[in-house]
C-alpha cells in the first residue's frame, strides 16, 4: 500500500520514531508506542479497531502465539488513518493507510489471554 500524500500533521506525524539498522530506517517500536499511547490516552487518537490494547501488544508478540498483531487508529485532527504492527518474523510497521483499511484487514481469533498476558 503506497503512502497517499497528506499535509504534515503535528499530532500523528510525530508518532513513528526510527532508527538507523544496518543500513536502514525502521521503527523504534518502544518509542512509538510511547508516543502512539500517548495520543490515545489523551484523545487526540483513537483506537479505530485492534487485535488486542497498545499494551498488549509486545507481550502478545513475544509469547510467539500469533503471526501480525494490529491496530489500526485515527487521528481526531488529521482524519489520517494509522496502520500500527507487529510481526513476529519481520519488522513493526507504523505508516498511514487508507480510510476504512481496518474493514478489508483480515483479522484472525486472538490466543486466550491466559496463554500470554503476565
Ligand atoms: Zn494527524
Amino acid at each position: 500500500m503506497s503512502e497517499r500524500e497528506r499535509e504534515w500533521c503535528e499530532v500523528c506525524d510525530f508518532v513513528a520514531v526510527r532508527r538507523p539498522d544496518h543500513g536502514e530506517r525502521v521503527v523504534d517500536i518502544e518509542a512509538t508506542q510511547r508516543r502512539l499511547g500517548e495520543r490515545l490516552d489523551d484523545g487526540r487518537m483513537r483506537v479505530l479497531r485492534a487485535d488486542v490494547p497498545l499494551a498488549d501488544m509486545m507481550p502478545l508478540a513475544e509469547a510467539d502465539l500469533k503471526y501480525t498483531i494490529v491496530l489500526f487508529a485515527r487521528c481526531e485532527t488529521c482524519g489520517t488513518t494509522w496502520f500500527h504492527g507487529l510481526c513476529i518474523r519481520g519488522r513493526p510497521v507504523h505508516k498511514p493507510v487508507e480510510d476504512g483499511a481496518e474493514e478489508r484487514w483480515p483479522w484472525e481469533e486472538v490466543p486466550a489471554r491466559e496463554l500470554w498476558a503476565s
